[in-house]
């Protein structure tokens, strides 16, 4: 059950939240109340969806950066990428496998393409659930901003 996930290795959700409460037809179980991308995934806020697994999504970013701009998250909310990556390997696999997936969907693939995990304030991190920017379809500079 997702609430293990965050109790495991001490991370509580930030707010009051519904983890390990079954939500049928939605394809989750663990939301954060007040998050805005477990909104999303509740579908109580749209998004442009373009690849959905059953512990992932992926929707443009609303503000894009690139030609193409796509968020992968999981559908389990954890805040940033120390606490996927501690708590479900194999879940933040699957985002990276989606951001791949993204890319040849999206014909950036072979031309290349940036995956970033914003983590923390001064890495410019907003919403506090894991998520992957793939950004793509013109030159990316380095250094970043
Ligand atoms: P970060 O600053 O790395 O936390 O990234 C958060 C991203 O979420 C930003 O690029 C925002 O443009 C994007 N964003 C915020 N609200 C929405 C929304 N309702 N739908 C899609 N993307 C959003
Ligand atoms: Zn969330």
């Amino acid at each position: 059950m997702s609430s293990q996930h965050l109790n495991d290795i001490g991370h509580e959700p930030a707010v009051e939240g519904v983890c390990g409460e079954s939500s049928p037809g939605r394809g989750y179980d663990c939301a954060v109340a007040d998050c805005l991308f477990c909104k999303i995934i509740a579908g109580d806020i749209p998004a442009e969806r373009v690849a959905e697994s059953s512990r992932t999504l992926a929707f443009r970013d609303i503000n894009p950066q690139a030609p193409t701009h796509v968020l992968v998250i999981p559908k389990d909310h954890y805040p940033d990428l120390a606490s996927l990556a501690s708590s479900d390997a194999g879940l933040l696999a699957e985002v990276a496998l989606q951001a791949q997936q993204v890319a040849d969907a999206e014909g950036i693939a072979t031309s290349g393409y940036r995956v970033v995990f914003n983590t923390g304030a001064e890495a410019g991190q907003t919403v506090f659930h894991v998520h992957a920017h793939v950004l793509g379809g013109r030159r990316m500079a380095w250094p970043p901003g």
